[in-house]
């Protein structure tokens, strides 16, 4: 069958930044390892997507409809995971980039678990409480049949959190007449969720930034020495910045720059984070912070730093801005930050990358934990998710620097490599139905 008449797929997928970047790296990934090209041509697309229209009743009477979407990447090794992304600039072929990341992700951590996402193209700012709660409801409603504790298991992700995730629990339990907590992750501890899994992800991070500054030591490079002396920045300031910046004030570390969509805050000698999460508690924004300087987002990711945390949305360190950047240790905590070009210049200059499959795994390896708690309805201890979370991470982490020494690659690649080898070993064994 000739690739000219029948291409790998229509065009549908392709048209964000962020997709293109994921297959441009499974691809990479696939070149050195060597793939066969029968297992990655399977990955480059999704195994099944779910556009939906959303029409709620807003509180002026009208009504609105958005647009929604479920995309489920891969599910070799288990039901569906990810989280549901609230964003105005949200599109099918965004989620399907996020969804084929979640494959690699759960696949790198050793969990039993696929790849999948979900969103609205809403801006969350706009909703009342009573409106968000609406459209929640109704994009459940909408994407019912293909999610459930055994099919696909949704989350929070950027603009919802586990006010949305009990929401849509309740609306799937209401459609079947009980309980089903297991639907969702990221729940309130009332309704099922799991304790640490709040600041799983930003934890993970931290996790991930000392290791690298250990690893970095153990090869004789200069790698920062994690007390007051290191100075991190942190673009982005919702459920994984805010939560990454708690955990390096406590380690003691300067965080000396973080931001959120409406600007930064900078203080050379340290912010006393804290105080600044109290502000923002109150304010709900950084903005007008008075113990700080304020800078723009751009001037906070150009930084003189040790170590910078992209921890907001994707695309954020691009060729253009490339240039301006400082850091030596760059860690993704959003998905995607970095683009595959700005990564290889990045790499080039002796930059080291912590990859998102890795550096924000926390989240969905709390999801999980949550997940099993769930259905053993056997809740753990928050030192024990912790001590649980530490080991899981500790352990991918070391799997990904050891690729990497073997394929001399960078740590995206190795990284991808560990999650599409397992992945690879999955499939082939399971075969090609029918
Ligand atoms: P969130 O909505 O809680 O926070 C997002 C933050 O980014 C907010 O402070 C917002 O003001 C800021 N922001 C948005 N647009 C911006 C812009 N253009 N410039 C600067 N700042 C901007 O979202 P989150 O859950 O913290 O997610 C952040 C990133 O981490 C996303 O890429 C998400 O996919 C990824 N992630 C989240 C989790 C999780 O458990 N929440 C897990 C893994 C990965």
């Amino acid at each position: 069958m000739s690739e000219t008449k029948y291409s790998l797929s229509s065009g549908i997928w392709d048209s964000s930044d962020l997709y293109k970047n994921a297959v441009l790296q499974l691809q990479e990934a696939a070149n050195v390892m060597g793939l066969d090209p029968n297992v990655s041509n399977r990955l480059m697309v999704p195994k099944r997507a779910l556009v939906v229209s959303v029409p709620i009743r807003l509180d002026d009477g009208s009504i609105r409809v958005f647009e929604g979407y479920r995309v489920q990447h891969n599910m070799t090794l288990g039901p569906g995971k990810g989280g549901i992304r609230f964003h105005p600039e949200v599109n099918l072929s965004e989620v399907a980039g996020l969804a084929m990341l979640m494959t690699f992700k759960c696949s790198l951590v050793g969990l039993p678990l696929g790849g999948a996402k979900g969103g609205i193209r809403v801006d969350p700012s706009q909703l009342s409480r009573q409106e968000a709660q609406a459209l929640t409801r109704r994009y459940t409603s909408e994407i019912n049949m293909i999610i459930g504790p055994d099919k696909d298991i949704p989350a929070p992700d950027v603009g919802t959190d586990a006010q949305h995730m009990a929401w849509m629990m309740d609306t799937f339990s209401q459609e079947r007449g009980f309980a089903i907590p297991g639907v969702v992750t990221g729940k309130p501890i009332e309704i099922g969720g799991s304790l640490g899994r709040a600041e799983s992800t930003g934890r993970g991070v931290v996790y991930t930034i000392q290791h690298a500054a250990k690893h970095l030591h153990s090869l004789g490079k200069p790698g920062p020495k994690m007390d007051s002396s290191t100075t991190v920045a942190i673009h982005g300031f919702g459920k994984v910045g805010a939560i990454a910046a708690q955990e390096i004030y406590q380690l003691n570390t300067k965080v000396v720059a973080v931001s959120d969509v409406g600007g930064g805050l900078y203080n050379k000698n340290g912010l006393n984070i804290p105080d600044v999460l109290k502000y923002m508690a109150k304010n709900r924004t950084l903005v007008g912070y008075p113990e700080a300087d304020a800078i723009t987002n751009d001037q906070l990711l150009s930084t003189h730093v040790d170590i910078l945390i992209p921890a907001a949305i994707d695309g954020v360190i691009t060729a253009k801005n490339v240039g301006s950047i400082n850091a030596k240790i760059i860690a993704e905590g959003a998905n995607g930050p970095i683009t595959n070009e700005a990564m290889k210049e990045l790499e080039s200059r002796g930059a080291f990358i912590i990859p998102d499959v890795l550096c924000n795994a926390g989240g969905v390896i709390v999801s999980y934990f949550e997940w099993v708690q769930g259905l053993q309805n056997f809740f753990w201890s928050e030192a024990e998710v912790n001590e649980k979370l530490a080991e899981v991470m500790a352990n991918a982490f070391k799997k990904v620097v050891e690729i990497q020494a073997t394929y001399k690659c960078g740590m995206k690649t190795a990284a991808l490599i560990s999650g599409v080898d397992r992945l690879n070993r999955a499939m082939l064994l399971r075969g090609l139905f029918p």
